[in-house]
């Protein structure tokens, strides 16, 4: 008998339902500090820079560079088994901000390649945060 596990979801209610409301709407949107300006994820309640307690939600530009990357051989989760092999990849969006994701199409990625986010419904109510390469290559 297979068992079907579903993948481990987002918790669309917690400190940041900003971003996977986001997400849905095609826009990456992460707190900045209304005091300076610095952008953070995940949420928290002061920030980094300044330690101001203000903050709001607004859309970064949704591009960035594969930092680095790792392709899982061994199957850590039950409900990523048909994925095996697949990669992670760690982006740097021009904001600075660092983000662990996939490229969309489970295409190879390169170190230093540009990447424009693409937004991928995972359920009916979740939409997932995925990259793919900015020139189409
Ligand atoms: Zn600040």
């Amino acid at each position: 008998m297979t068992e079907i596990t579903a993948k481990p979801l987002p918790r669309l209610d917690g400190p940041e339902a900003p971003f996977w409301a986001g997400l849905r709407e095609g826009e990456i949107r992460v707190q900045h500090c209304v005091a300076c300006g610095t952008p953070r994820f995940p949420a928290s309640r002061f920030c980094p820079e300044c330690h101001s307690d203000r903050a709001e939600w607004r859309a970064v530009e949704p591009r960035g560079e594969v930092e680095s990357h790792c392709t899982f051989h061994k199957c850590y989760f039950p409900g990523f088994v048909g994925d095996m092999p697949y990669t992670v990849i760690q982006v740097r969006l021009d904001c600075g901000l660092r983000f662990f994701s996939n490229i969309a199409d489970g295409g190879r990625p390169a170190t230093g390649q540009r990447v424009a986010a693409v937004f991928e419904p995972a359920t009916a109510d979740v939409v997932l945060l995925k990259f793919a390469p900015e020139d189409g290559a």
